[in-house]
């Protein structure tokens, strides 16, 4: 069965300025933090009720900014739980920090390029930052601390994407997940892709998946391509682009199965204690205040999918691919105001018209280069 993923976000400062960050983290941010014991109650309380493996994500802000991070990777340890890094790639990530988690047995750590170069720097608000970013894989790998690379699809970075996947063949990454922007936070003036975009770069990946491992965040259509390409098949001049910018086709002779499903259910304790599906998706699932899980999480916990299919919009519970996909609920929040609409980023729902009316009026995406 597939783990549940426990994000746990320890800060809401941040060295860095993302354009997209939904947490609007800033080193000037009042955000209270998590204290240890909170953190502990949590998942102690977390893996009594669960008889799923509990996959630890500790992010931020900028983890890298609590002193007491290591005791964060020693709770897991102590817990039995596995768990991950997701740090911002700052100078604040030295190789004190990368030391800690590669002895305290991190399973892997994020590290997040969005462009190469000035296009990197200028979404994440500070110069140097992609620099930053490859010599952390570089000590990473020096290390054998296992590293995945986080990037975000938006109108702003979409051209770059060949670019980066060039790069991560070059440095041997094993493993490419896709954010795809949600309009909430610093991201609500950032550049959505069409469905027809979203749906070019999602064939793409699946391509590339056949020589790096690919994960998607908030577009669980991936799923759908993944299993039926060519039902859905239908590219656009994005595609092509994607596809001739691309150097490193896959090779027949040398490649895994696609990858993408089965990722697992999410579960988001924001740093001032309240519990939520996802860091995307304000919909609270109580808080955490001594007394064991909150009744919601529980029930969230409980079913096989996080909202139930009877609830969810026409589009998104008629359609083949519910099971697999479901759409993206934070998606459906952030355009209609109902996280339990259909998914308006899927092409296929874009067809129905009961909510054609409401995409991306008038926002236009630069790629033709
Ligand atoms: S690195 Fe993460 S937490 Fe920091 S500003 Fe960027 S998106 Fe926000
Ligand atoms: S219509 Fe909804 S459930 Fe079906 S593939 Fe699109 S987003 Fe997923």
């Amino acid at each position: 069965m597939p783990p549940v993923l426990a994000f746990i976000e320890l800060t809401r400062k941040c060295d860095l300025l993302c354009m997209h960050c939904r947490a609007s983290a800033g080193m000037d941010s009042n955000a209270p933090e998590l204290a240890l014991s909170r953190v502990a109650e949590f998942l102690g309380a977390l893996k009594s009720e669960s008889n799923r493996n509990i996959h630890v994500i500790y992010t931020g802000g900028n983890i890298a900014l609590r002193s007491d991070i290591v005791d964060f990777m020693k709770l897991s340890r102590s817990l039995g739980m596995t768990f991950s890094l997701s740090p911002s790639p700052s100078s604040l990530v030295n190789t004190d920090f990368l030391k800690a988690a590669k002895d305290n047995g991190a399973s892997s750590m994020s590290v997040s390029i969005d462009g190469v170069e000035s296009t990197h720097d200028r979404i994440r608000g500070v110069s140097g930052s992609f620099h930053h970013a490859i010599r952390i894989l570089d000590q990473a790998k020096a290390m054998r601390l296992p590293v995945q690379v986080n990037t975000l699809v938006a109108g702003e970075t979409v051209s770059e994407l060949p670019k980066i996947y060039g790069k991560l063949v070059e440095m041997q990454v094993p493993v490419w997940e896709l954010f795809f922007l949600i309009n909430t936070g610093r991201g609500d003036s950032m550049q959505d892709l069409r469905p027809q975009e979203m749906e070019d770069v999602i064939h793409w990946l699946v391509h590339l998946s056949r020589n790096i491992r690919i994960r998607t965040v908030e577009a669980p259509f991936y799923n759908r391509v993944l299993v039926s390409p060519c039902e859905t098949i239908r590219y656009g001049n994005l595609y092509k682009y994607l596809h001739g910018m691309s150097q490193t086709p896959a090779n027949p002779e040398d490649h895994h199965p696609p990858t993408g499903l089965h990722r697992g259910k999410t579960i988001f304790l924001a740093s001032d204690g309240n519990v939520f599906p996802s860091g995307f998706l304000p919909v609270s699932l109580g808080s955490v205040d001594g007394k064991g899980l909150p009744p919601a999480l529980k029930e969230y916990m409980r079913n096989d999918f996080s909202f139930p299919r009877e609830s969810i919009g026409p589009e998104c519970s008629l359609c083949p691919f519910f099971d697999l996909c479901g759409g993206s609920r934070a998606r459906a929040l952030a355009y209609t105001g109902s996280h339990l609409s259909s998914d308006p980023g899927c092409i296929m729902c874009s067809e129905f018209p009961v909510i054609k009316q409401s995409l991306h009026n008038g926002r236009a995406v630069e790629y033709e280069h």
